[in-house]
């Protein structure tokens, strides 16, 4: 018996481990391969990160590994690896249904896996996963690439140094046929076109095969969101089932205080989270980045103020500037605000 099951060694499992760690609770991390962060041991296929943004929480910092703006995936690995050490992971455990496990709660850091399109024919073609890295194995050839996003264009730029054609196109492909060592690929509005290769790198897809109603799914497209939804989610928990109060600060209750701190918190807020300010007498209380059902004061987004009474929304600014904010504050102070 375990009180929490993390399914999944990435950077959402391990983040979340780290938070169960520190508040001292009772978790395991089961991952399916030897070691952490198998993603990034397979992807991106060229080894070149997008992004230096790599940190996750209460670790030392990514820029410790690499000072790339484009950092190596292997320095990734090397960071994800130094800061799983002192968890409680146990590899080599593929989790294939969930009874498996006696756990109180269940956390889902599965991530994604490759999506490949029902096109007719597709099966011929290779993957983003499967197709070789090796630029002169396209020396001379007609490739055509399927796909309009990340993974296309980082095959795409590969490819191009030395194929002769690189054509990439998103969803107008409507069937591919193999015939010999030619593919004809029929596309919407250009008709059919004949290549040596198809590599199909149409992006990935979480994998829901382990989703149940009581499991909490943590995901994300970077690990900049991942570690933000993990603290919300790990807050939410200690909040439900430790009695552990939400952390906030205090912010004095003037327009002026209020619209200088939520003008530089809107640009630090991530997607499908919020601030959410709660006037009190003479100071207000800030809680940081909960998920965005919360419907009681002021809640702030990247994008809009809200505020709510009673649940109703009342009044709404998408001008996060301190002049805008301080106008809004000055009007919403003087309507009462639940507490
Ligand atoms: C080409 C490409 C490049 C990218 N580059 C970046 C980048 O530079 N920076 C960035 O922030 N993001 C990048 N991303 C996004 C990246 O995928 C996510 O940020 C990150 O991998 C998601 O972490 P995760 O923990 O949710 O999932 P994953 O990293 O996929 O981890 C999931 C883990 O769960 C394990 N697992 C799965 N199923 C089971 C099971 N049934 N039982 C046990 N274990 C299981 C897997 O083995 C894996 O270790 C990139 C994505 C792509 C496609």
């Amino acid at each position: 018996m375990v009180e929490y099951l993390v399914v999944g060694a990435g950077p959402a499992g391990l983040q979340m481990g780290r938070f169960l760690h520190q508040a001292g609770r009772d978790y395991v991390i089961v991952e399916a391969e030897p070691g952490p962060g198998s993603f990034f041991r397979r992807f991106p296929r060229h080894r070149v990160l997008a992004t230096d943004d790599n940190s996750l929480f209460d670790g030392v910092p990514f820029a410790r590994y690499s000072k790339r703006a484009f950092p190596g995936a292997d320095d990734l690995v090397r960071y994800l690896e130094d800061f799983a050490r002192p968890l409680n992971v146990r590899y080599n455990t593929r989790v294939t249904r969930l009874d498996q496990f006696d756990a109180r709660h269940v956390i889902l850091a599965t991530g994604k896996k490759p999506y490949v399109p029902g096109i007719p024919g597709v099966e011929h073609a290779e993957t983003y996963a499967s197709a070789s890295t090796d630029p002169t194995e396209y020396a001379g050839k007609r490739v055509l690439i399927i796909g309009r996003g990340h993974s296309a264009f980082e095959t795409a730029d590969h490819i191009a140094t030395t194929a002769r054609i690189t054509h990439t196109v998103g969803r107008s492909v409507q069937r591919i046929v193999k015939r010999g060592n030619e593919f004809v690929a029929t596309i919407d509005g250009t008709g059919q076109l004949r290549y040596d290769k198809v590599v199909v790198c149409t992006g990935f897809r979480r994998d829901t095969s382990l989703d149940v109603p009581h499991a909490h799914v943590l995901a994300g497209d970077s690990i900049k969101a991942i570690r933000h939804a993990a603290r919300a989610l790990h807050r939410t928990l200690e909040a439900e089932h430790h009695g552990v109060p939400w952390p906030h600060r205090k912010v004095r209750n003037r327009p002026d205080s209020l619209a200088a701190t939520v003008a530089v918190r809107a640009r630090e807020i991530p997607d499908g989270l919020a601030d959410v300010v709660v006037p009190q007498g003479g100071h207000a209380l800030l809680y940081d980045e909960m998920p965005t059902t919360e419907r009681n004061g002021f809640v702030v987004t990247s994008t809009q103020i809200c505020h709510y009474r009673k649940n109703e929304l009342i009044a709404v600014e998408r001008r996060l500037h301190r002049k805008p904010l301080e106008r809004f504050f000055s009007q919403q102070l003087a309507v009462p605000c639940i507490s």
